[in-house]
């Protein structure tokens, strides 16, 4: 498990080129003039380095932490990726051996970190004044869990979601793009997607964007605890009948509009009908949210300690 070798050198100095290269070309397309142009591809280049370092870097210190065997990948890959952590996690059970393991996650992470900090830099998206030169950092480490769904999201939408050009906002806001409904938006990382008419500083991008910083401050507890409660309320809302409530709704209402992250997200912007006959009151939602939390806290000590 190396931090540094001559493997990671030599991708390293390819992607620099190849993001340097790429936002150059991509920003003459667009119109920019020729240092304009070179200037946005060293920024590119740039932002691909240090974010592809950081996540790099936050995983490798992460496995050191955590002893560095194969179960150690799993649990980091489930804190830092999601998707690394289900296929160490089941590779495990069923074969009893890892398909990534330390060695994999860490160019796992890597290449989350090359993509992000390339889309990052492409669109100038952090605005490195004040408080906000945290969003990089913290997109590329402790939140890098929603970053990897986040990058996936630009590989689905950036050649033809049309990608606004806002930059030093913090946030990519894709017009078009993948979405789970008609008329809600869908945000993973710092990527909104399906958010045409809603410009920053409007409900949902006020909504949407809350949720870019419930990842960067929450990281690992806010992807997990949010999938958690959505995972606990499927049975509920499958088999307790409400009158005139369908099935659908009622998994729609208790996974989803009374699920604490989004009530929270709700009262910074967007619709969500209070008076429904589903719908939970700030108290009700705390009232479970506050033990499932402690639960979710519990788990993930617990399974630290089973691995160290
Ligand atoms: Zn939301």
């Amino acid at each position: 498990m190396h931090l540094f070798n001559t493997e990671f050198g030599i991708y390293a100095g390819t992607a620099l080129v190849a993001a340097f290269a790429l936002g150059a070309i991509i920003h003459a397309v667009r119109g920019a003039g020729g240092t304009a142009a070179l200037r946005r591809g060293l920024a590119t280049g740039l932002v691909t380095l240090v974010s592809m370092m950081l996540a790099r870097l936050a995983t490798w210190a992460c496995l050191a932490m955590l002893g560095g065997e194969d179960q150690s990948a799993a649990l980091a890959g489930w804190l830092f990726g999601l998707w690394p952590g289900l296929i160490d996690t089941a590779a495990l059970l069923l074969a009893g051996k890892s398909v990534l393991g330390p060695e994999g996650l860490m160019w796992f992470a890597t290449i989350v970190g090359t993509l992000s900090g390339f889309f990052d830099g492409l669109w100038a998206t952090h605005n490195f004044k004040g408080l906000g030169w945290l969003s990089l950092p913290l997109d590329t480490t402790w939140g890098l869990s929603g970053t990897t769904n986040g990058v996936l999201l630009h590989l689905v939408n950036f050649a033809w979601a049309d990608h606004a050009d806002e930059p030093q906002r913090g946030v990519h806001r894709y017009r078009q793009g993948f979405r789970f409904k008609s008329g809600f938006a869908f945000t993973q990382g710092a990527v909104m997607s399906g958010m045409d008419g809603h410009p920053p500083d409007t409900p949902l991008h006020d909504h949407e964007h809350l949720h870019v910083w419930q990842n960067r401050w929450f990281g690992p507890f806010f992807t997990i605890s949010y999938l958690g409660w959505m995972a606990i309320m499927l049975l509920p809302a499958l088999l307790i009948p409400k009158s005139g409530v369908n099935a659908f709704l009622r998994v729609e209402w208790l996974a989803y509009y009374n699920n604490p992250w989004e009530l929270w997200a709700y009262s910074r912007g967007g619709y969500r009908d209070a008076n429904h006959a589903m719908a939970w009151s700030v108290a009700k939602t705390l009232a479970f949210a506050v033990p499932f939390f402690c639960l979710v806290i519990a788990a993930l000590v617990i399974a630290v300690l089973l691995v160290v």
